[in-house]
């Protein structure tokens, strides 16, 4: 009998999701997963990298030709196995993506997709300044039971982050997704994993893992690859590698403490003040941080 773990993963628009979710389902997958990766972006790139930056057609622009969807046109077998599917998006400027990710997923239950291909493990690719509702459905209607959140220390990142702890908060005590934490992205040596590491202390979660910034993540995207199939012996899809195993053996799933928005406010400006003492060299590195 096989048991399916459903996981979401958010972040800040640009910060990395697809690129971290896509290393995470070819590492699984290589190490013999069963996966299925879903992107809910309305941007629609989220399994480029799985599938050499082929052409996909997304579920809602075949829903919207109105002819009956077959499982084959919505999908593509990338690399290592993945079965990759984007959800795609309202029309722009009309609609909510929230319902598109939610007829999306209706559609594939009615396609019988999760019996049929009995994956190990599901991953949602969302858009996550979470800002209106409709990106909750991941977490909200019952199709995950985790999330994670993908950050870098950058302010904004952090503020999207601290609004999905919001939503989870909100919906975790009604059946909704708990976090399973946090993955640092793009990090570059110094400071900023410290600020993620007070970010994640303040907020009641843990810090999953931390992917440095990479030009090898660079270069593969470009031969619409990820870097477990571009670069298998590198140390970046060791860093992959690594992540993979710990969200597979992961079953430490919390509510978070989200920030108040004064307390965000406040808590940014003295990391500014530290930086700054940091600049203007009137303490050494370790000590400021
Ligand atoms: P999102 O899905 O959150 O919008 P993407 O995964 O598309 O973001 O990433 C945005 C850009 O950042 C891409 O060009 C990607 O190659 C790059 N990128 C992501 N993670 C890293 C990293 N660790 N090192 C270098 N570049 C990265
Ligand atoms: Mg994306």
């Amino acid at each position: 009998m096989y048991k399916t773990t459903n996981i979401a993963i958010y972040g800040k628009g640009g910060i990395g999701k697809s690129t971290t979710t896509s290393n995470i389902s070819a590492a699984l997958a290589v190490s013999g997963a069963r996966v299925i990766q879903i992107g809910c972006d309305p941007k629609s790139d989220s399994t480029n990298t799985l599938r050499s930056n082929r052409h996909l057609p997304t579920v809602l622009d075949s829903m919207r030709e109105g002819k009956k969807v077959r499982l084959e046109d919505i999908s593509a077998v990338g690399f290592s196995g993945v079965l990759c599917i984007e959800s795609g998006g309202p029309v722009p400027g009309v609609g909510c993506a929230g319902r598109g990710i939610n007829a999306a997923v209706t559609l594939l239950k009615e396609l019988r997709l999760f019996e049929e291909f009995k994956p190990d493990f599901v991953l949602y690719d969302v858009l996550g300044d979470v800002v209106c509702g409709g990106f909750a459905v991941p977490i909200r209607d019952g199709i995950t039971d985790r999330a994670y959140v993908v950050t870098s220390s950058d302010f904004m990142a952090l503020y999207a982050a601290n609004n999905l702890f919001r939503a989870i908060n909100k919906y975790a005590p009604t059946g909704g997704a708990k976090l399973g934490g946090v993955i640092g992205n793009r990090l570059i040596p110094g400071y900023p994993l410290a600020i993620i590491e007070d970010f994640v202390q303040k907020t009641g979660v843990k810090l999953l893992g931390h992917v440095p910034r990479s030009l090898s993540v660079s270069r593969a995207e470009l031969y619409g690859k990820t870097v477990i199939e571009d670069e298998p012996d590198g140390e970046q899809a060791a860093v992959y590698r690594e992540l993979a195993a710990r969200l597979a053996a992961n079953q430490d799933l919390v509510i978070p403490n989200p920030i108040g928005t004064n307390d965000l406010r406040i808590w940014a400006r003295d990391w500014g003040d530290r930086l700054y003492s940091l600049e203007s060299g009137v303490v050494e590195e370790r000590a400021a941080i």
